[in-house]
């Protein structure tokens, strides 16, 4: 049995968290102190093409062991890899957005308390479901303005760390906002109703557009903020390019084509989240008043002289 203080005190952490990440790396503490054997613990993401399986506990003690495990529980495959070892016992993990994580332990481990174990089961998917459902959009299912606070914070706390280790221009974070372009006379045409379901479908393209690992956001209205890592100057172009590519070319039902602009800048350690999005709002502004649907870079802009250097705004676009 668990001391009931120390259940207690495991139960206060858990609901105090507010991201999911926190929420993984919290209930991986806890089952380390209350399993005596090896587990691993992996978060499922249902991505409209493919169902990713991430590792959230600190090692897969397994190795290959677990794929016939996860294959199970892949819905995007037709025909599973093969038995899983009698060694290994599965737990899948539902809250009501369905299946979010499995954890896979050892068949002798010692769990130190099953009644304690079973409920932290459930009340880590009650907070998971919490903190999933505070994250996301309901309209487009990308991540909210909240989340894109959060992700900017820490992303530049680790660009901080990195960038005093060596400055590296091949490996760039670059924060874009895209904007639908005369939205206002989408929603005026159609009606608001139409104008959800551009919004909808283009979160949709987005998806499709950009890469698995890049960040997606609804910032606010008709903005979508979007964050990609590990990229080269060029890389960074071509994403963001593909994707207003792709907007042009889509055939939105009813209403035909929507097009976006895109304003984009390089990450850089020396800036708050708030300069940053002004600088991507600058080009974004650029890329309005020079005909719309159209991709610029704030780096770009400035060094070609067509923004000033000392960063003062040359609009007043606002973000909403
Ligand atoms: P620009 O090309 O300069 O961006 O023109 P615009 O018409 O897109 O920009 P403006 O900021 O004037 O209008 C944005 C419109 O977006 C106004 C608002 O009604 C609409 N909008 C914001 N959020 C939503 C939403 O959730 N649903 C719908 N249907 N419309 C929205
Ligand atoms: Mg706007
Ligand atoms: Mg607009």
């Amino acid at each position: 049995m668990l001391d009931s203080t120390v259940a207690y005190r495991f139960i206060i952490r858990l609901s105090e968290t507010r991201e999911v990440d926190a929420v993984n790396s919290v209930f991986v503490e806890i089952l380390n102190e209350l399993i005596n054997g090896h587990f691993a613990l992996y978060t499922v993401q249902d991505g409209g093409r493919t169902t990713q399986f991430n590792l959230t506990s600190d090692s897969n003690p397994f190795g290959s062991k677990v794929e016939p495990i996860l294959s199970l529980f892949n819905s995007k495959l037709k025909q599973r890899k093969g038995m899983f070892s009698g060694e290994l016992r599965p737990i899948p993990l539902a809250s009501r957005n369905g299946l979010h994580s499995i954890l896979i332990l050892e068949r002798k481990a010692k769990v130190l308390d099953e009644v304690f174990f079973n409920a932290l089961m459930t009340v880590y998917s009650n907070q998971f479901h919490l903190v999933e459902n505070c994250s996301y959009d309901s309209l487009t299912g990308l991540m909210n303005r909240g989340s894109f606070d959060k992700k900017m914070h820490k992303l530049l706390e680790l660009q901080n760390n990195l960038q005093r280790e060596k400055d590296n221009e091949d490996n760039l974070s670059c924060l874009g906002i895209l904007d639908i372009d005369h939205f206002k006379k989408v929603n005026d045409r159609y009606g608001h109703v139409y104008g959800d379901e551009v919004l909808l479908l283009l979160a949709q393209q987005m998806q499709r557009a950009f890469r698995e690992e890049d960040w997606l956001f609804r910032y606010g209205g008709e903005e979508f903020a979007v964050i990609i890592r590990n990229v080269t100057k060029e890389q960074s172009e071509q994403v963001f390019e593909r994707v207003r590519k792709a907007v042009e070319a889509f055939y939105f039902p009813q209403v035909g084509k929507v097009t976006i602009s895109i304003g984009y800048t390089q990450l850089h350690e020396a800036l708050s989240a708030g300069q940053l999005i002004g600088e991507a709002d600058e080009a974004l502004y650029y890329a309005k008043e020079h005909g719309r649907n159209q991709l610029h870079c704030y780096q770009t802009l400035i060094e070609l002289g067509e923004l000033p250097r000392d960063g003062k705004p040359t609009g007043d676009i606002q973000i909403f």
